[in-house]
């Protein structure tokens, strides 16, 4: 059991801390560990703010009370940050997970009021003022819970190991894994006579990541490995980008979509909108009636708060994310507030904001300013969210960006991308790595993490060629749509089905 350094309960009781706090502990009597915490609110106490989260919004939270005259505990079960934004890169292999994630212990190592502990929230006791772990409870004067999202399967989580997601650097190296194990399985099987396979890939979800995804899995298709193969042509690889709406991009203005979809056309992805994933097996996907033979599926369709947010036992959306208040707090705990991805808030016009980084940097900073004031007996603000914009990469050269008034799309939307995202990257080093990988790729094409860790195992790869085998029956022809007949036939030169 870890005896913590300061005023942390645990197993075993409550340790104060070293004379910097005047919370008075009582040990447990006749051995029942029903501990009581009674913090005097005498001036010298440093209120102790515990942050959840050391994502874009804990983060930020944390360095703004910087100056602040209080403690800080940062608690995650990661003991790094990642950098969103930049995971489908290291899923399609253009970096290392290195180079988009920092340890939160090494970004925060000069705020000398921060604590960073690794670990798991399980759950809260908010009239003890107490945040639970597996095996630890912390107490708090302020709470910030900044626990994000992860994927929805919308009711169907058996298509999770199928189809993963993107949240974090374990799905994007899973990711990785897959793509480029789909093309050596590939090879291998065709370089021992096997009939050769069409390598299908389907993205499901064409926001912003599956935009990102789709496109850069086409680049690699027709350009990073065109020519290292001997047996098998990449370049005959298929994408497909399926899309429940009506278009792609939809939060953007509609020029974009059509401007990405144009982008997305060209790098080679095939795109379906209003097609919604009505099954999913090993090796093949089912839209409508029609089953389509996939070697690799990847979601990024549906987001799900983080469970924490239904813990809170305040009110949540279909998403499970908690309705704050104007002020970023809970219902009934003004000394509870929620941000980022877990929070669902709405914008003047009563537009629900969107999940980003933005989004959650400035809830931060708001939250963190709201207990500053709630300390000083100020009255909290309410939370404006200042929309400087969006953005979203396709590939090479292919991207589009939404100022406003200023829509850019192509090879200027693409630059500012670049700009933006090196600039936000966390770490003088992991900026500079970034910059000189993109330059290189930007030249070479190449893509220079391409590693297959973890097994060599593909689920669904002998199924899959079973279902093109069956694709090519008449019998399947009454459920293989038109399109997909239409790229057999164009991928039938360079890979005999
Ligand atoms: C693939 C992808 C691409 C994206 N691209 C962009 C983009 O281009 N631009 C943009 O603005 N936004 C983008 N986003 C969205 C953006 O990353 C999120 O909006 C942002 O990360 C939300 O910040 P947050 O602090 O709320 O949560 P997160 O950044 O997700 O951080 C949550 C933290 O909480 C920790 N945590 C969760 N549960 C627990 C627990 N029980 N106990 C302890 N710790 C816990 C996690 O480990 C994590 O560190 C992207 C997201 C993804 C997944």
């Amino acid at each position: 059991m870890l005896a913590h350094r300061r005023g942390r309960i645990h197993a075993h009781g409550i340790l104060p801390d070293q004379g910097r706090d005047t919370a008075k502990f009582l040990a447990p009597r006749q051995g029942c560990w029903n501990l009581i915490y009674v913090a005097t609110q005498s001036q010298s106490v440093k209120p102790r703010v515990v942050i959840i989260g050391g994502g874009f919004g804990g983060l930020k939270a944390a360095r703004q009370l910087r100056n602040a005259d209080v403690s800080v505990t940062l608690i995650d079960r990661k003991n790094h940050h990642t950098f969103q934004p930049l995971l489908y890169q290291v899923a399609t292999a253009g970096l290392s997970p290195g180079e988009i994630a920092a340890p939160i212990r090494w970004i925060l190592h000069s705020q000398k009021n921060v604590e960073v502990l690794l670990g798991e929230v399980t759950g809260f006791d908010l009239q003890r003022k107490l945040v639970k772990l597996a095996d630890d409870e912390i107490p708090f004067d302020y709470l910030i819970v900044a626990a994000g999202a992860s994927h929805a399967y919308f009711g169907h989580d058996e298509w999770e190991p199928l189809a993963p997601g993107l949240k974090s650097i374990e799905d994007a190296t899973e990711i990785r894994r897959r793509i480029l194990l789909a093309f050596e399985l590939a090879e291998r099987d065709a370089a021992r006579g096997a009939p050769q396979r069409e390598l299908n890939f389907v993205v499901v979800g064409a926001g912003p990541t599956g935009v990102e995804l789709a496109g850069t899995l086409a680049e690699i298709a027709r350009h990073v490995l065109a020519n290292e193969f001997r047996t098998i042509d990449p370049r005959h690889t298929r994408v497909l980008l399926v899309e429940g709406g009506p278009r792609v991009l939809a939060s953007y203005p509609e020029s974009l979509s059509h401007s990405a979809e144009q982008q997305l056309a060209k790098l080679g992805v095939e795109v379906r909108t209003s097609t919604l994933v009505t099954g999913m097996e090993a090796g093949r996907v089912r839209f409508g009636d029609s089953w389509v033979p996939a070697v690799v599926t990847l979601w990024a369709a549906g987001v799900a708060a983080s469970p924490l947010g239904k813990l809170l036992s305040a009110p949540t959306d279909r998403a499970g994310r908690v309705r704050a208040l104007a002020d970023l707090s809970i219902p009934g705990h003004p000394e509870v507030f929620v941000i980022g991805d877990l929070a669902a808030m709405v914008d003047a016009k009563g537009t629900p904001l969107p999940g980003v980084a933005p989004v959650a940097m400035q809830q931060g900073v708001a939250a963190a300013k709201n207990i500053l004031r709630a300390i000083q007996g100020e009255t909290a603000e309410p939370f404006h969210y200042h929309d400087k914009g969006s953005m979203a990469t396709i590939g090479r050269a292919a991207a589009v960006a939404d100022f406003g008034r200023l829509q850019l799309s192509g090879f200027p939307a693409w630059m500012t991308w670049l700009f933006v995202h090196i600039l936000f990257l966390i770490g003088f080093r992991n900026r500079l790595m970034v910059m000189i990988q993109w330059a290189w790729s930007y030249i070479t094409y190449e893509r220079g993490a391409r590693l297959i860790t973890g097994d060599s195992n593909l689920p669904g790869w002998h199924s899959a060629s079973v279902n093109v085998r069956a694709a090519n029956t008449p019998e399947s022809a009454m459920v293989s749509d038109v399109r997909e007949a239409e790229t057999q036939r164009v991928a039938a030169p360079g890979v005999p089905l």
